[in-house]
């Protein structure tokens, strides 16, 4: 059966508010996102005929700030899957401590098969339809799973057009040259390594000894892999969509990245000395730290009990169940939560935000310097916790995150 993500985000707010003494009412409302569009987008493709396509943008939680969420384009997207993804918004920007709250926007749509004017035109009509929920002070979009910064761009257009004036504090993840940040893209990989860092020093682990494996080869996964690659970790095994792909060596990353970035798939790669590896193979492979970075429920109880590493790295947001947290929990495994470890990308998004309302630009050492900062003082109150409480760091990381959220609710009050 699948699993619902939603369900999962749900389960994992009971989690922490028995772990807490949350208040009931609290917990209820928490479990449940504030608002939520659906909308169809009526698009001409290019031979002519209408395809219409749905979107979603949802409100977690605006209670600490406006909503701040990516939006993803993919064919199995739904509206469960981004309320689960809004939620864990809230807690992330909550965790870091940012001015922000939790929102998420997605189409459901294969964007491999539409051409860059068909995508130029669902991203714009998509836009139009949100434009009413989203703004510098409403919530502010960012790329998700396939979408980017040429998409972002276009996002902006239609928002500044609509309103008559450049508005580049209305999403983040744009092209630098029209208000983007230096360092936003690398940034999830980036907040990744600096965790990872930490956590191996509190372990007394020495980073570059590790062997490492990582589900995914986008932007987070091929950051995160290009960085420890050239710490001197050995990277055992990667994957995109098409396959896995592994060498006990260690896999030559830089040739790997080049190969993807000409948009060619792994499964394609010719190398003698590697071997192709299912996604379950993948995912089981001995190794030291696991990295998934690709979508949700990738850890289940199905496959927990397998995975054979001392650290699981989570780049993507929500890749392990609440049931396969238990279980590795139980196998003595480091769980770095989603909203813990990735959250480099939604800090670096918060400058990006702050730099255009200022019209005011960083250089790209302030930009790590600050994110490094933020998300080590995260980590280290998150582990702290942890420890002292003994209780895994996922638990741990939403206290902090759902005690800050909470205490906004009960300091406002439930209107009127
Ligand atoms: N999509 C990213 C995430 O899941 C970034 C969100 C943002 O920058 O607003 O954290």
């Amino acid at each position: 059966m699948e699993i619902n993500p939603y369900d999962v985000a749900k389960a994992q707010i009971e989690i922490v508010a028995k772990e807490m003494g949350l208040d009931k009412n609290t917990t209820q409302y928490l479990k449940r996102i504030e608002r939520a569009l659906i909308v169809s987008i009526p698009i001409t493709m290019d031979d002519g005929s209408v395809q219409i396509f749905e979107g979603y943008r949802v409100h977690h939680s605006t209670v600490r700030g406006p909503g701040k969420g990516g939006i993803r384009y993919s064919p199995e997207v739904n509206l469960d899957e981004v309320k689960a993804l809004a939620t864990w918004m809230t807690w992330k920007s909550s965790l870091l401590n940012l001015p922000l709250g939790g929102a998420k926007g997605g189409v459901r749509v294969d964007p491999r098969k539409l051409s860059m004017k068909e995508l130029e035109r669902l991203t714009r009509r998509y836009t139009a339809e949100i434009i009413n929920i989203i703004g510098p002070d409403i919530d502010i979009p960012a790329p998700d799973v396939n979408t980017n910064s040429q998409i972002m761009a276009w996002i902006m257009d239609v928002y500044s057009m609509q309103k008559g004036r450049s508005i580049p504090g209305v999403v983040t993840g744009k092209p630098i040259e029209i208000g983007g940040s230096v360092g936003r893209e690398p940034a999830t990989g980036m907040g990744l390594y600096f965790v990872l860092k930490a956590l191996c020093g509190k372990l007394d682990l020495s980073l570059k000894e590790q062997s490492i494996v990582i589900q995914g080869f986008g932007n987070v996964g091929g950051t995160i892999s290009e960085l420890l690659y050239n710490e001197g970790c050995k990277i055992l095994a990667v994957s995109d969509i098409s396959t896995g792909i592994f060498c006990k060596d260690g896999l030559d990353i830089e040739k790997l990245l080049k190969w993807v970035k000409e948009g060619k798939y792994l499964k394609d790669y010719k190398d003698s000395s590697y071997n192709f590896l299912t996604n379950e193979e993948l995912l089981t492979t001995k190794c030291d730290v696991l990295v998934p970075a690709a979508i949700e429920n990738q850890i289940t109880e199905k496959n927990a009990d397998k995975i054979q590493c001392k650290i699981v790295l989570e780049g993507a947001n929500g890749p392990t169940t609440p049931e396969a947290d238990k279980i590795l929990y139980s196998k003595g495994i480091h769980v770095v939560p989603d909203i813990l470890a990735n959250s480099g990308g939604v800090c670096v998004s918060y400058f990006e935000y702050i730099q255009d309302i200022h019209s005011y630009f960083w250089k790209l050492d302030r930009i790590n310097q600050e994110l490094e900062r933020i998300i080590l003082e995260a980590f280290e109150e998150t582990y702290k916790i942890s420890v002292e409480r003994k209780i895994p760091l996922r638990t741990a990381a939403y206290i902090i995150a759902v005690s800050r959220v909470a205490k906004a609710i009960e300091l406002r009050g439930f209107f009127p």
